[in-house]
C-alpha cells in the first residue's frame, strides 16, 4: 500500500488512549506518542505494510509503560559465582545492615549529634571506636572509597615530599586508578626503586633523602607476580621508615578483617597483620572482603590520622549517613564469630564444596525438567573477585544448561527477565554457580528458565 495511505490509516493519540486497557494510566500519552512515531517511521523505512489493531497498539503502549516503570538500577541475580563482582556492585549488604540503613534513612539520626552533651558530634566517631577494637589500631577515619582514602592520605601527610615505592607495586586498580598517578594528584613524588619482579630492603634505604616523606607499600591486589620474586616484608619498611623518621603507610586494598587461610587462602593479609608489622597508617576498601558498603577506611596513628581528617579533601570525600550506618552494623558483626558467617560475603566465601553441592541440587529440583534441555548438577571454580585473591578459585557447584537452542540464546534470554539472571557460558553450557546464588530466588530462576525455553 501507498505510503500516503498508511500514514492516513495511523490512529489518532486520543482515540488509542480511549482503549479501555489504558484507562487509569495518567501517563500514558507520551508512551501513546511514541508508539505512534515509531509507526510513522517504519512506513518511511518501508518496514511496515499494514497498520496494527488498535487493540495491538494498545498492548504496545501498555508494554512500554510497564517497561519505563523498571528502575534502572535494580536488583540482579548474580549466578557468575564471582562474589565481589563490580559490575554487580560487589559486597552484598548483611540483613542486619540494610535494616540499619534504612533506619538512618527514613528519619533524623545521630549523625553529628551528640546526644549526651546535647552538642555537636563527629559523624567519625560511630565507626571509629568499633575499627580501632576489631584491628588494634590507634585511630581511624571513613571516607567514600579506597581510592579516596589512597588520595587523601597522601595529600594530607606527603605533599611536595617524595614518595618511595617498589616498581612492583605501581598497580592499576581498573577505572583508570592507577598508584603513580593518584600519587601526583595528591601532590607526592614518585620515587619508584628496585625492580619489576624484585626489590630489596636496601633500595628502599638507598633511596631515603632530605626530601623524602614516606615509605609506602601498595598490596597487588588484583595481580601476583609469581617466580624468581623478592619483596621486603611490611615490618622490614616499617622498621626502615621509623629509623629515618618517616611514615610507612600501606594501601591494603582488599582489607580482610579475618585470616582466609580457613578457606584455603593463603596468601591475603588481613588488616590485622598489617597493624601488628607496625604500619602507620592503612588503607583498605569497605566493600571488598570486608563484606560491608563501598567505602574507604583509614587506620593509624593517632598523629597521622589527626592530620587526615583535618585536610581539605576529608570533607569533599566525606561519607553519608546510610554507608555510615551500613558500616557500622557489618562492623559490630565482627564482634562475635557467629555473627560474622552472617555476612554474605563472608558466608559465600567459607561456604563449602559439600554444602554448595546440596545447595546446587536444590536448584536442580526446584527447575525441574524442562523440554529439550539437558540440565544437570555439575562441579565448577568460582572466584573471589572485585580484584581480590586473582590466582586463587574456589572449587564450587553450578546447575549447567544445555537448551536445544544454545548456550548464547539462554545467556541473553536470561538477561532480559526481571530481575535479570546473569551466568557464565563454559565449554558450550550455560552455568549458574550457587555459591552466589540466594536461595530465596530459586522459585524465580525456576519460573523463568521455563519462561524463556518453553
Ligand atoms: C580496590 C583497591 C583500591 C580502590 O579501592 P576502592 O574501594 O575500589 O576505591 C585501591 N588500592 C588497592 C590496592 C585496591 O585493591
Amino acid at each position: 500500500m501507498a505510503e500516503g495511505n498508511l500514514m492516513r490509516q495511523i490512529p489518532k493519540v486520543d482515540s488509542l488512549l480511549a482503549m479501555s486497557c489504558l484507562s487509569g494510566h495518567s501517563n500514558a500519552t507520551q508512551a501513546a506518542r511514541e508508539e505512534l512515531e515509531l509507526l510513522r517511521e517504519g512506513i518511511r523505512a518501508g518496514t511496515i505494510s499494514a497498520i496494527p489493531s488498535m487493540e495491538e497498539l494498545a498492548e504496545r503502549v501498555l508494554a512500554r509503560l510497564e517497561q519505563e516503570e523498571i528502575p534502572s538500577l535494580r536488583p540482579v541475580i548474580n549466578g557468575t559465582g564471582v562474589i565481589l563482582h563490580t559490575n554487580l556492585g560487589r559486597a552484598c549488604l548483611s540483613e542486619a545492615a540494610v535494616e540499619a540503613v534504612a533506619k538512618a534513612a527514613r528519619g533524623y539520626s545521630t549523625l553529628e549529634y551528640n546526644v549526651e552533651k546535647g552538642s555537636r558530634g563527629s559523624r567519625h566517631d560511630h565507626v571509629a571506636s568499633l575499627i580501632c577494637r576489631i584491628t588494634g589500631a590507634e585511630a581511624a577515619c571513613v571516607v567514600n572509597n579506597n581510592a579516596a582514602a589512597v588520595l587523601l592520605v597522601l595529600s594530607a601527610l606527603t605533599k611536595g615530599k617524595e614518595v618511595v615505592i617498589s616498581r612492583g607495586e605501581l598497580v592499576e586498580i581498573g577505572g583508570s586508578f592507577r598508584v603513580p598517578e593518584v600519587m601526583e594528584q595528591g601532590g607526592a613524588i614518585l620515587r619508584e626503586v628496585g625492580t619489576t619482579n624484585k626489590t630489596h630492603l636496601s633500595d628502599y634505604a638507598a633511596a631515603i633523602t632530605p626530601e623524602t616523606g614516606a615509605l609506602l607499600k601498595v598490596h597487588t591486589s588484583n595481580y601476583r607476580i609469581l617466580g624468581f620474586t623478592e619483596t621486603p616484608s611490611l615490618a622490614e619498611v616499617v622498621e626502615l621508615a621509623h629509623e629515618n623518621g618517616l611514615p610507612a603507610i600501606e594501601d591494603l586494598g582488599s582489607g580482610a578483617l579475618t585470616s582466609l587461610e580457613p578457606y584455603g587462602i593463603w596468601d591475603e593479609p588481613c588488616v590485622q597483620s598489617s597493624m601488628e608489622a607496625g604500619a602507620d597508617v592503612v588503607t583498605f576498601s569497605g566493600d571488598k572482603l570486608l563484606g560491608g558498603p563501598q567505602a574507604g577506611i583509614i587506620i593509624g596513628k593517632k598523629r597521622y590520622i589527626e592530620a587526615v581528617k583535618k585536610h581539605p579533601f576529608a570533607r569533599a570525600m566525606r561519607i553519608d549517613k546510610m554507608t555510615l550506618a551500613a558500616l557500622e552494623a557489618t562492623l559490630r558483626q565482627y564482634l562475635d564469630p557467629a555473627k560474622t558467617r552472617e555476612i554474605p560475603v563472608v558466608a559465600m566465601l567459607s561456604a563449602e564444596a559439600e554444602k554448595l553441592r546440596e545447595k546446587a541440587e536444590g536448584l536442580f529440583t526446584a527447575i525441574g525438567e524442562i523440554p529439550g534441555t539437558e540440565i544437570a548438577v555439575a562441579a565448577t571454580e568460582g572466584q573471589v573477585g572485585g580484584g581480590s585473591v586473582p590466582t586463587h578459585t574456589l572449587p564450587s557447584w553450578a546447575v549447567s544448561l544445555l537448551p536445544q537452542k544454545g548456550p548464547e540464546y539462554l545467556e541473553e534470554a536470561l538477561r532480559s527477565v526481571n530481575p535479570p539472571i546473569i551466568g557464565r557460558i563454559y565449554k558450550g553450557r550455560f552455568l549458574l554457580d550457587v555459591r552466589t546464588l540466594f536461595e530465596r530466588d530459586f522459585s524465580h530462576i525456576a519460573e523463568s528458565l521455563h519462561k524463556v525455553l518453553e
